[in-house]
């Protein structure tokens, strides 16, 4: 084991996450209340393996607590996925003297901290940050809970317009292997329909859902649909699909698409933030490594990283027969 940690590297990588920042502020203030170093390196990997860094400390992360994005830029870095890239970023560690890393980001962004950790001696702990929530070992990941309330507010003004026209929607959001947003968003915003990767619910079953909503009176439709449904159609595809086996349906298409990752984090997305970054200073100095924080049961736990990327966080299915009886 290495000595006491003094200089504590952070990163903000894959997509961004609004949150992020928030997280950004705790640890470098974490640092600061707890007399170590804090360096941000610029766009996620990629900036460690360019030594690409700024030196963060409690005043530097002032006002941007209600920030979206990240003040450190993000990155998809092709280069670390190599061992020559891994290498050269270690090599900029060392320059720089950082003894730990916190790695703010996804699944990918644990999976490369994980085969950092493997060649190098280098502690690390992860923070959950990702719209998608797909990640075991915490109910919620940051930048979530902003990107639900984004797409439900979306989707309401959506529903004006259909209900203003008597017009059927399809709504795609965000999530190619993960229906969270779908699904919560979908019941936050009173879909009548929610199609996820998680369960072929089949066309038919749409089809069958449309009829009744049809026959029960509804003006308005909404469907709200994962990026990574399983129908094999597209949204697009969806709706032409729909329109020719229902043509009493006038449907229109809406991709809600980048609008989900931006804004300004809500309440809950903050102080999750504030509360991973302060507990992910404090368990790297209590010597724990390789570990994830999460909220778990309203605590803040941690998983180890491995277990964390290989089990895949359960979607509930209540919901969906909660759509089902709501969408009578
Ligand atoms: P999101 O869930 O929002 O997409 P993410 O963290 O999963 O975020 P990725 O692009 O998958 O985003 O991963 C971020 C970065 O982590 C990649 O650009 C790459 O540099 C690094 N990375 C991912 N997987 C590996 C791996 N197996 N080995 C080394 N590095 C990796």
């Amino acid at each position: 084991m290495k000595g006491p940690i003094r200089k504590i590297g952070v990163i903000t990588s894959g997509g961004d996450a609004p949150g992020m920042n928030a997280a950004l502020r705790a640890v470098a203030r974490a640092c600061t209340y707890y007399k170590v170093e804090c360096i941000g390196f610029y766009r996620g990997y990629q900036g460690m393996i360019e030594g690409d860094s700024v030196e963060l400390s409690a005043r530097s992360v002032r006002n941007i607590i209600s920030k979206g994005g990240t003040i450190l830029k993000s990155a998809r870095s092709k280069e670390f996925r190599t061992v020559e890239g891994r290498r050269k970023a270690h090599e900029n560690l060392i320059k720089e003297g950082i003894d730990a890393l916190v790695l703010i980001g996804g699944d990918g962004t644990f999976r490369g901290g994980v085969a950092f950790s493997k060649e190098f001696d280098m502690p690390f702990i992860g923070i959950p940050g990702t719209i998608d929530n797909d990640i075991a070992g915490t109910a919620s990941t940051i930048g979530y809970d902003t990107a639900l309330n984004t797409v439900v507010d979306s989707i309401d003004k959506i529903r004006d317009t259909a209900s203003s026209h008597n017009r059927l929607f399809f709504v795609e959001v965000m999530g190619r292997d993960a229906g969270f947003i779908a699904l919560n968003a979908g019941v936050g915003a009173g879909a009548e329909e929610i199609l996820i990767p998680e369960e072929d619910l089949g066309v038919d079953r749409l089809l069958q859902t449309l009829q009744k909503s049809k026959r029960s009176g509804k003006l308005s439709s909404i469907v709200v649909v994962s990026e990574g449904d399983k129908t094999g159609k597209n949204v697009f595809e969806l709706a032409d699909y729909v329109t020719e086996k229902l043509p009493q349906y006038d449907a229109r298409v809406s991709v809600l698409g980048h609008m989900q990752r931006g804004g300004s984090p809500s309440c809950f997305d903050r102080v999750l933030a504030s509360r991973m970054g302060v507990n992910a200073v404090e368990f790297l100095l209590d010597g724990k490594s390789n570990v994830m924080v999460g909220l778990i049961e309203g605590k803040i736990i941690t998983t180890d990283i491995e277990q964390a990327i290989k089990n895949t966080h359960d979607i509930n299915r209540e919901l969906l027969r909660i759509t089902d009886i709501l969408s009578v």
